[in-house]
């Protein structure tokens, strides 16, 4: 068997025969919202356990044509990823800090039986993609190309083991303004019947399973007017996890700045591991460890605790305003976004804009 890990991938392009208008893209683009429209075209690269990751292509965004035995549709082998890629004032294109989602998504493959997809092939399909689809990404202020790598278990089999035949695909969807009618802080809801990971479980990989778990809490959250859900650990139910799909950050008046520590289930996000290294560049100390649900609200009540906010990909920074649970609240639903929560975010976003210097190198050039 040929170690493919090493030799550069070469893609073949087939251009869309469908592809949008100038004037249908633009009409979209004015108007994206989130996860609504898809590029003309998508990326994929085959594996399996004989020939390893081989025929990489960029195609015509369609349907998928997938055997009903295949692996993902019964065990729900599946991990993916989500980055976004932006357009800055000189119309060049780049993507935030690629090479750890590139990473992440090994790590998850890790758990889930997955083959690792070498780094240079995922930032090869990525890059290939926005090529293609250069147009589709919007030049409007807070307005990106939100770009969603994927890997499922396509074997038709359907005995309990690791596929022997995987695709990763790449797909990429303009993303509009998340706040735009300008960040307005967010109520959550404290699941304390749900639990999203335990110990030993999928926690800490980006993976649909862990969010089909979380669909029903989420719905929950909805009914209590919160906008999002809130996951204690699974055995204490005291320890505060993490959001449904974004990570949280307490901030002390003293400067101290806490969130909770990676534990095995938590899922690591980029947001959160930039925001740490600003924070600590400012000067604040970051305290990674267990936070429970107790010290939150005592530290409100105290006073101590002067700022609390969620961070992800898709919202960046989001202010919190109040924790919802069943007999008690922490907060109050009007409370204002706080000023490090902002200033946080406009740091993060003017690097990832072009407007600030990088000098993490954080930003790779695509386009
Ligand atoms: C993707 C994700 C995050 C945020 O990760 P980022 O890399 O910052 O986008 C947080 N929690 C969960 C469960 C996630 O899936």
């Amino acid at each position: 068997m040929t170690d493919t890990a090493t030799i550069p991938l070469e893609f073949t392009t087939t251009p869309s025969q469908q592809a949008k208008a100038d004037a249908e893209r633009e009409a979209i683009l004015a108007d994206p919202g989130f996860g609504k429209y898809f590029t003309d075209h998508m990326a994929t690269i085959s594996w399996s356990v004989d020939e390893g990751w081989h025929d990489a292509r960029v195609v015509p965004y369609g349907p998928l044509s997938l055997d009903p035995a295949s692996a993902v549709l019964h065990y729900a082998q599946e991990i993916f990823e989500g980055l976004k890629v932006y357009r800055h004032a000189d119309d060049s294109i780049w993507a935030f800090r690629p090479e750890q989602n590139a990473l992440r998504m090994q790590r998850s493959a890790a758990r889930l039986a997955l083959p690792l997809l070498p780094e240079g092939h995922f930032l090869a399909a990525v890059q290939r993609l926005v090529e293609v689809d250069k147009a589709w990404v919007p030049g409007a202020p807070e307005t990106s190309l939100y770009v969603r790598p994927f890997m499922i278990g396509s074997e038709a089999f359907l005995g309990v083991r690791g596929a022997h035949e995987v695709d990763f695909h790449v797909i990429a969807s303009p993303a509009g303004a998340y706040f735009s009618g300008g960040v307005k802080p967010v109520s959550i809801w404290l699941s304390q019947e749900y639990t999203r990971a335990g110990r030993g479980g999928m926690g800490a990989a980006k993976t649909g399973g862990n969010y089909a778990a979380s669909l029903l809490p989420q719905a929950e959250a909805y009914e209590q007017g919160c906008q999002q859900v809130l996951f204690l650990d699974a055995e204490e139910r005291r320890y505060v996890e993490e959001l449904g799909g974004m990570n949280i950050f307490f901030a002390y008046g003293d400067g101290r700045i806490v969130t909770p520590a990676l534990s095995g289930t938590i899922l690591e996000g980029i947001t959160r591991s930039s925001i740490i290294a600003l924070a600590e560049e400012r000067g604040h100390t970051v305290e990674e460890r267990r936070f429970s649900i107790d010290e939150w609200r005592e530290g409100v009540e105290s006073g101590a605790i002067t700022e609390v906010f969620a961070c992800g990909t898709a919202a960046v920074v989001t202010p919190i305003a109040q924790v919802k649970a069943q007999d008690f609240t922490i907060g109050s639903a009007g409370a204002p976004a706080g000023a490090l929560t902002m200033s946080l975010r406009e740091e993060l976003t003017g690097i990832q804009y072009g407007r600030r210097e990088d000098h993490h190198d954080w930003m790779v050039r695509l386009a």
